[in-house]
């Protein structure tokens, strides 16, 4: 028996509904799936409603955005060159998703899009590129504006001929229209994602980009000194040895494993449940949670 740990609905930036993603879980054998929507707590009513119906084990979640810089703080020596800052998501795990201080971090979380996109959209312009913000928004459909919504509208009008180029050219950490967004610290990212009663736990770690695994540990054993609870060993960007390292470190600092596709439906090629997560790994996740609202 397997589930998923790491799913995005329309109210993202994936493209199934949040209330077919369980009986889609169910078609692909999956005992248990987590919804995690970048920055947004808005699919899961519908999700958890769906869940009961398709009986299936489910696990409210988000995905918050959040500043890695202070993970190369402490790393740096004064010879080295300023790293490329990597991609810091923390996964928030059995959330409460009417917790004030969780809705007052999307708010922000948004506001910062809302300032960004329309930033990017203008290089793009002035790249020559005829696209309007009202057109990417339409293509969301949903509650959250990102880089895939606008890559999809450069795509749709021929500019790009995949998402791929879209993000290699223009959208990526180093494209020619990208605008840095990440408002959030780790430490207001962990503390929100407890005040609503979650888990906190590292995202896809390899996104970091941190190139040793010593900056690695001392990275981890940071967010743990900010009460991080986990960190995500089966990831579709992981390769086995990857997933055997983070299962290491995750074991000396005593933090609960978790697991997932990270499945976006037809915005990426991987399918829901194909990174065969054991249902163990939910129910050890699920225990960790009982531990935390009982203490
Ligand atoms: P945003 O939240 O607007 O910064 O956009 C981030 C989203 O873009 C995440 O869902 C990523 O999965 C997706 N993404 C990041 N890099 C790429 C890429 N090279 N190709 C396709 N999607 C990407
Ligand atoms: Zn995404
Ligand atoms: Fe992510
Ligand atoms: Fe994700």
């Amino acid at each position: 028996m397997y589930c998923d740990l790491h799913t995005h609905s329309t109210a993202s930036d994936g493209t199934d509904a949040p209330g077919d993603l369980p009986r889609l879980a169910r078609q692909a054998g999956l005992s248990a799936i987590a919804l995690t929507d970048h920055d947004t707590t808005a699919g899961l009513g519908e999700f958890l409603d769906a869940a009961k119906r398709a009986r299936i084990k489910a696990v409210p979640g988000i995905e918050l955005s959040a500043d890695p810089a202070i993970l190369h703080a402490d790393t740096l020596t004064d010879t080295e060159p300023p790293p490329r800052l990597g991609t810091l998501h923390l996964l928030g795990y059995f959330i409460r998703p009417d917790a004030p201080h969780l809705i007052e971090v999307q708010a922000r979380l948004r506001e910062a899009r809302e300032q960004r996109n329309p930033q990017m959209i203008a290089r793009l312009n002035e790249l020559g590129m005829d696209i309007h913000y009202d057109e990417v928004i339409e293509v969301a459909g949903g509650d959250i504006v990102g880089r895939p919504h606008i890559g999809q509208v450069m795509m749709q009008k021929g500019y790009v001929k995949s998402i791929h180029e879209a993000f290699s050219r223009y959208l990526g950490g180093r494209g020619e229209a990208y605008v840095r967004k990440d408002r959030l610290s780790a430490q207001d990212a962990i503390a929100a994602i407890h005040e609503a009663d979650g888990l906190a736990v590292l995202a896809h770690p390899t996104q970091l980009r941190l190139d040793s695994p010593s900056k690695l540990e001392h990275a981890v054993a940071r967010l743990k000194t900010l009460g991080l609870d986990g960190i995500e060993t089966r990831h579709s960007d992981h390769a086995p040895r990857d997933t055997q390292r983070f299962a290491s470190l995750a074991d000396k600092l005593g933090l609960v494993t978790t697991g997932g596709s990270d499945y976006h439906g037809s915005r990426k090629t991987l399918a829901l449940g194909s990174q065969k997560v054991p249902l163990a790994v939910y129910e050890n996740l699920l225990q960790a949670h009982r531990q935390r609202i009982s203490a």
